[in-house]
């Protein structure tokens, strides 16, 4: 499969060279030519890594052999044979990354914007790149003093978390996997072990072997006619070995995951490989067993995986070891050697969106994997993001419905609680629990039922709202909400920065009690505690679910009752199975629905459809209480009417009228600094830079902004942010690559591009 050896024809040519193109994976990020010397003209090769020199030094970097050139390749002209320095040494005995992931690296590279070889690290894991059995490891472990008596020591926030991770759990800890579990970096780390709170130990280590143990094999179930019919379909794909994806839209519960157990099925049958990406949440012990129970050799890729432990699956993988492959967003890169089909289950999920460099979408990779593999792709959803919806309507993806649930069980009943009747009583105190579902939550418990509670974190954002008709104050030219500034007393529009003063009463009816916050959500624990003080409550949030293994252990002692009411973000909302919750209540439903985002509306419906989907599975049925200031509002109605399709076309026109994504592109620029008037200086130059740049390139497209973020200020750094906007495909590459060579960076000022972006 690899080029070892250049063609010996041309080799007798009268210029006869031959060089390697090697990218690294930090500045320079290349790529850069080197010469082959003759005794490594064997080892060089596609795939594996290198040391070479860099600059006038001795400094010497390591990085990815992606060409091989010669002067028969078709970019020849670009090589400087004669100027060319000699690699070092070559890392690798075999290629890390085969020739198909290697092209989808390049993939990556240019849709997203980012440097190659960053792409390359992110998909080949970090324990792959050791290659001996054994390895050197530094392990570390918390002072017994210090772990004696934690107070007994100052420690800052931070430092505390971070022991108190290493307490949380008896394994060695590496500080690479310290840093990933706490979300840190290693600074604050090194600054522990400089102190002596922690101490560290090197060992040899033998790199683990684990054995995959199957389990009791169930029998498949006889499919409904739905399911058959789905099944039919992807099957002949499958038969075909063509490319195609397909859209299984169904409600939680309507079977999906059976039909992608019997597709894979045939898969494996014709000894070829699936992956089944799923977001992270919902790689729980459940999803686990029931396809072990299936499937005699399944790799579970967790983030909670040791880096060698990961290693360990993706050697297994690359040999062709392993039948299925379920995992949270990397898995999609999982190196399998005959793809036969790619799952994307709950495809609507915004963690298949990774949030740093770079910063791909793992259901759009999924998408170039299987086109350039030749595999079916299915992507799975209740609530289907538009993109995907909006590209099944239009016949590029195939729908597949399941409509009805397969056990029967009806749908919960959802109802809204309108907190605008409440105002008078909100004046004097406001509780987050409306008198309503502090009933209901009441007759659920007395009942011997369990509750979930939803609060949505990212209420960081301060909407003007009118607590008497729930009017929200809308930049007329994004429709998205203004946000307040306490500061200069001013709403502002995060995407274009429209501002307008602070208004006194409400635009709609008048009112002077205009409030200018989001609910304090870090109250609502406690006034749950207060409202029930006899009653276990767990909450579950990243602030709390930090601690390795914690996740599972707050869920599994919900799953055993022990404690009644589960509150936390949407973390709770997807996936978890509970047959003995008869009530779901959301708290505001409005902090998600008037965010400065312009998927907020498609966020909502699908944050309470999903939520309302963790009730109702027992025999007892169950109930969802939406808490909200706009029950009328089409994203809530149409939630509680489980009906996506009215949602969904109701919603596309409002996107297509401001070009947003499936309609326009979109990509966002981020500057942060320090010192707020240069972070805010580079965004104009920036946003200079790309308006020449698509100019001269002669495309159309729309820079907005730049405006402060929506978090203006982050961990001590000011944040501003542009919207580039625009309706071709590849115009946002083409005018950031070009604009990139002209942008004169600024010391401690840094940047990044973040294409069809996220999180707003
Ligand atoms: P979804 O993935 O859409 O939420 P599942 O595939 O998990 O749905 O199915 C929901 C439940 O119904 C599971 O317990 C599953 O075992 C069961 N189930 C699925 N298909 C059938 C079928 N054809 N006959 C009987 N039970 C089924
Ligand atoms: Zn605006």
């Amino acid at each position: 499969l690899f080029e070892t050896q250049p063609d010996p024809w041309q080799l007798d040519d009268q210029d006869d060279w031959l060089a390697a193109r090697i990218v690294f994976a930090a500045p320079p990020f290349g790529p850069y030519d080197y010469s082959i010397p003759a005794e490594l003209e064997s080892s060089v090769k596609k795939g594996v890594r290198v040391i070479v020199p860099l600059g006038r030094g001795n400094r010497t970097m390591t990085g990815y052999c992606i060409d091989i050139m010669t002067p028969s390749h078709p970019d020849a002209a670009t090589v400087k044979p004669n100027r060319l320095k000699p690699i070092s040494r070559v890392v690798d005995a075999k290629p890390l990354i085969d020739e198909k992931l290697l092209k989808l690296s390049h993939q990556i590279a240019e849709y997203y914007i980012s440097p190659l070889g960053t792409v390359i690290e992110t998909v080949v894991p970090v324990g792959a790149r050791e290659n001996s059995g054994t390895r050197e490891m530094l392990f570390l472990s918390v002072d017994p003093e210090v772990a004696r008596d934690l107070d007994s020591v100052k420690l800052t926030p931070l430092q505390r978390n971070i022991i108190e991770t290493m307490l949380g759990s008896n394994q060695d800890w590496t500080p690479g996997e310290l840093a990933e579990t706490v979300g840190c970096t290693q600074g604050p780390i090194s600054t522990l072990r400089r102190k002596g709170h922690i101490l560290s130990s090197t060992r040899r280590v033998q790199q683990k072997t684990h054995e995959i143990q199957p389990e009791a094999r169930t029998e498949n179930l006889v499919l409904n006619v739905e399911q058959q019919t789905a099944l039919d379909a992807i099957a002949k794909s499958i038969d075909a070995e063509e490319y195609k994806t397909f859209l299984v839209h169904g409600i939680t519960g309507s079977g999906k995951t059976e039909v992608y157990i019997r597709a894979i099925q045939q898969v494996v049958e014709y000894g070829r490989q699936a992956i089944v990406l799923v977001p992270e949440i919902s790689l729980t012990p459940q999803t686990r067993r029931r396809f072990r129970a299936r499937f005699d050799r399944v790799a579970v890729l967790h983030s909670h995986l040791t880096s060698v432990q990961r290693a360990w699956h993706w050697r297994q993988i690359a040999e062709g070891n392993v039948q299925v492959i379920i995992g949270a967003r990397s898995a999609v890169f999982a190196p399998t050697p005959r793809l036969g089909l790619i799952v994307l289950d709950e495809e609507h999920d915004a963690s298949f969106k990774q949030d740093n460099t770079p910063r791909y979408h793992a259901r759009d990779v999924a998408q170039w994997r299987a086109e350039s593999e030749n595999v079916p792709l299915l992507l799975g959803s209740a609530t289907p993001s538009l993109e995907s919806w909006h590209k099944a309507q239009t016949g590029q993806f195939k729908t597949l419905s399941l409509k009805n649930r397969v056990l029967d069980l009806p749908l919960p009943d959802v109802a809204t609680i309108d907190l605008r009747t409440d105002v008078a009583g909100m004046r004097k105190r406001f509780s987050p629990i409306h008198q309503k579902l502090r009933q209901e939550m009441a007759m659920a418990l007395s009942e011997g039922g369990q509750v979930i509670l939803l609060l949505n974190r990212r209420g960081f954002s301060t909407r003007i709202q009118c607590p008497s008709c729930g009017k929200v104050e809308y930049c007329p030219d994004c429709s998205i909400p203004l946000t307040h500034h306490v500061e200069g007393k001013k709403a502002v529009c995060h995407y274009c920065d429209h501002t307008i003063p602070e208004p006194r009463r409400c635009s709609d009816c008048g009112n002077d009690a205009i409030r200018f916050s989001g609910l304090g959500t870090q109250r609502l624990e406690a006034e749950v505690a207060k409202l029930f003080p006899d009653v276990e409550i767990a909450r579950m949030d990243t602030d709390t679910m930090r601690k390795r293994g914690s996740h599972e252990k707050a869920l599994s002692k919900f799953r055993d009752g022990e404690t009644k009411i589960l509150l936390g973000t949407q973390m709770i909302a997807k996936g978890l199975d509970f047959p003995n919750v008869t009530l779901v209540g959301v708290v505001n439903a409005d902090t998600s629905l008037h965010l400065p985002d312009f998927r907020a509306a498609e966020r909502t419906f699908g944050l309470v459809t999903q939520v309302a989907g963790r009730t109702g599975r027992g025999e007892r049925g169950g109930r969802v209480l939406v808490q909200t200031f706009s029950p009328e509002n089409p994203a809530i109605v149409c939630a509680t009417r489980h009906d996506y399709v009215n949602f969904a076309s109701g919603e596309l026109p409002v996107r297509e009228e401001f070009n947003y994504p499936p309609y326009g592109k979109l990509a966002r620029i981020v500057v942060r600094g320090e010192v707020m008037a240069k972070a805010e200086q580079m965004a104009e130059h920036i946003a200079e830079c790309i308006n020449e740049s698509a100019d001269e390139l002669e495309l159309q497209l729309c820079v907005i902004g730049p405006s402060a973020a929506p978090l203006e200020k982050l961990r001590g750094l000011y944040r501003f942010h542009m919207l580039i906007s625009t309706i071709e495909t590849n115009t946002i590459q083409r005018v950031v690559t070009r604009a990139q060579t002209k942008i004169r960076e600024m010391d401690d000022i840094q940047w990044i591009v973040d294409v069809d972006p996220y999180n707003m």
